[in-house]
């Protein structure tokens, strides 16, 4: 989280305890006078019912560190069991809060028990509540530290990436200069400068297409998109390379295949997935794209007859940047993240993409997308027409 919406939550949370601690207050002193000088004072039914609408986890202790009140949270993440608060650090932070009368703030990270390995991380605040109560406030932070370590992750892998072709790029124009009396030389540097900039080109293109489908959940405006259309585009991209190492590509699609989305992206992603099977196989083999209707889902799959996934790897080559073989990959001028951004087209668009592969044997890639019901493919047909209608002059 950062600062500005850390500084919004802690107003928020600091604005609520004060709300809460004022209509305890006012309630606990009209209260006070119908009640036994020796009984505890009971929590102000306005309190419970603020807590209850709060999305943080919520417990309420008494003067004698009894919870009077608590978040089913409180409970699933193990901070309260049988009316107790278990953690220590927080019970002895009521008490100081409870001597001083001062708000407090503290980071605590809680082993979630057996099995898990990863911690909850939290942020707890403490304070005073009316006279004898004290409430404690926590947020789970755990999914946004993940966030945080993934993008730092990124932004890592993402300069060390570039740092290889720019490198490159700089060691061979030295190279152009030095070698400037033997022209043969010089047209072999400046070939190599070439192929050096384009995967910088294409790195760069990957990184940004990447970024913003990390950032872009969902589709802001998707449209009917006809399945024929992408696989003939995603074939065509890839048709000089296949040609080049005498690859034969073959391609068939069902006519009333279509979803809902991007065309643009979803042709992206089928390259990508052409561009792979073309890249690891050897020459004079066979690249297969299939297009069908299933039920509701259209599956594409990408065959090839080429070297295979081990099983070790295959649950780890939609990570960013993941190569099984990183000498095959730049041999291929691969970037590491045609799967990545497979794998996000697919999950904007509400499907998912799937491995089948056996070394030596070849691999088959299929993505598997909602179908558009036929009524809301020829609704959208129906309105495309109608509006292109009504866009002709006269
Ligand atoms: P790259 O740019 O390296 O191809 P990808 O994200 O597209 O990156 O793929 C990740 C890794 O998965 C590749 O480096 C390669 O090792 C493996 N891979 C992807 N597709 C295939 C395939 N069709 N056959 C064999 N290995 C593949």
């Amino acid at each position: 989280m950062d600062a500005t919406l850390a500084g919004i939550v802690g107003g928020g949370l600091g604005l609520v305890i004060g709300a809460v601690a004022v209509a305890a207050s006012r309630l606990s002193e009209r209260k006070l006078t119908t009640i036994p000088p020796s009984a505890p004072p009971p929590l102000p039914s306005g309190v419970s019912d603020v807590l209850a609408v709060l999305k943080s986890i919520a417990i309420v202790l008494d003067s004698s560190d009894a919870v009077v009140n608590n978040s089913a949270s409180a409970v699933s993440y193990g901070l309260v069991r049988h009316g107790e608060l278990v953690h220590t650090e927080l019970r002895q932070l009521a008490r100081q809060v409870r001597r001083d009368g001062e708000i407090r703030e503290v980071e605590l990270e809680l082993s979630r028990g057996f099995g898990t390995t990863t911690n909850t991380l939290m942020t707890a605040r403490v304070a005073p509540l009316g006279a004898p109560h004290i409430l404690i406030l926590a947020e789970d932070h755990t999914h946004a530290r993940r966030v945080e370590e993934v993008r730092r992750d990124f932004v890592a892998n993402v300069s060390h990436e570039l740092k290889t072709p720019v490198g490159g790029i700089a060691l061979l124009a030295e190279a152009v200069l030095d070698a400037r009396d033997d022209p043969e030389a010089v047209s072999r540097f400046a070939a190599r400068i070439q192929v050096e900039s384009t995967r910088l080109t294409r790195l760069v293109k990957e990184i940004v297409d990447l970024s913003r489908l990390q950032v872009a959940d969902t589709l802001h405006e998707p449209e009917l998109v006809q399945i024929p259309q992408v696989v003939a585009e995603a074939v065509d991209r890839v048709r000089v390379a296949a040609e080049a190492r005498q690859i034969t590509l073959e391609a068939v699609a069902d006519e009333r295949a279509s979803v809902f989305g991007d065309t643009e992206l979803l042709a992206t992603a089928v390259a990508n997935l052409v561009s792979n099977a073309v890249n690891y196989s050897e020459q004079g083999t066979r690249v297969a794209v299939a297009a069908r209707r299933v039920g509701d889902t259209i599956e594409i799959t990408v065959s090839d007859q080429g070297q295979g996934i081990p099983a070790t790897e295959q649950s780890r080559i939609f990570e960013r940047f993941y190569r099984v073989d990183a000498a095959r990959s730049r041999a291929t001028g691969g970037t590491g993240l045609g799967l990545a951004i497979v794998k996000h087209v697919c999950a904007t668009h509400g499907g998912d993409v799937s491995v089948w592969s056996e070394e030596g044997h070849g691999s088959t890639f299929t993505m598997r997308l909602p179908a558009a019901s036929d009524r809301a493919a020829a609704d959208s047909d129906r309105h495309t027409v109608g509006r292109a209608q009504g866009e002709t002059p006269g």
